[in-house]
């Protein structure tokens, strides 16, 4: 077994007090998570619905979990009961059932707005105008159980640590025009989630206050 212990106090020691680390578990057992968990970490991420039911199921109620995948909208009710945050969100249609399921269950889900910045074409993730766009438009003001808390993002797969930090940098300058034009008396609108294995170093000096770790701690997950 990978000493996740080790690998997680390695990542933690070199985060800013003001970052957090969401564990991402997709495809790990729930005897790494336990062991991650034991050594006080609460914030976990996993990407698909059906493996992460099973997880909540068996393992401690007291673990937030975040939604890091792209979720589809048939999937939302199953997930809405329980999930902490939901990271990935680049659509009205998608943050309106969010809303409805939440309403359903009493209760306001946060929700991170997903950036499409890297240069791989990329399925998901609004580009900055999109994003300029859907909050204009202010429809996502009358869902009163989403809670917009911040914006997420990947930056390219690259070696190249000038681009990755030029990617960072362009979505934390974005983030400041959404968080003053629509977020100014929101305090709540305050999380920067970038920064994965490869790049959270870099994250960390470019304006992230979440990254996502997964393969770092865990070792490489296996399909
Ligand atoms: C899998 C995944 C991660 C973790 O990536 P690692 O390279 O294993 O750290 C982070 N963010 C998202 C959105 C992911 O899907």
């Amino acid at each position: 077994m990978v000493d996740v212990a080790k690998n997680l106090h390695e990542v933690l020691n070199n985060l800013p007090e003001k970052v957090r680390l969401v564990a991402i578990s997709k495809f790990h057992p729930n005897e790494y998570i336990e062991a991650a968990y034991n050594e006080g970490q609460r914030v976990f991420g996993e990407s698909h619905e059906q493996e992460l039911k099973k997880k909540v199921e068996t393992l401690p109620k007291d673990i937030e979990w975040h939604f890091i995948g792209h979720l589809q909208t048939n999937k939302v009710k199953y997930i809405a009961p329980y999930i902490s945050m939901i990271e990935a969100c680049d659509s009205l249609k998608l943050m309106k059932e969010i809303n409805k399921q939440a309403a359903k269950n009493n209760r306001v889900i946060k929700i991170l707005l997903e950036l499409h910045i890297a240069e791989e074409e990329a399925k998901y993730g609004l580009t900055l105008d999109e994003c300029r766009q859907l909050l204009a438009e202010g429809e996502w003001r009358e869902l009163k159980n989403v809670q917009i808390c911040g914006l997420m993002m990947m930056a390219s797969f690259t070696d190249n640590e000038q681009q990755i930090a030029n990617e960072f940098d362009l979505a934390n300058s974005f983030f400041n025009e959404i968080k003053a034009e629509y977020f100014a008396n929101d305090s709540s609108f305050c999380e920067r989630s970038w920064g994965m294995s490869n790049d959270y170093k870099i994250a960390i000096h470019h304006g992230s206050t979440m990254v996502r770790v997964g393969t770092f701690i865990f070792g490489p997950r296996v399909y």
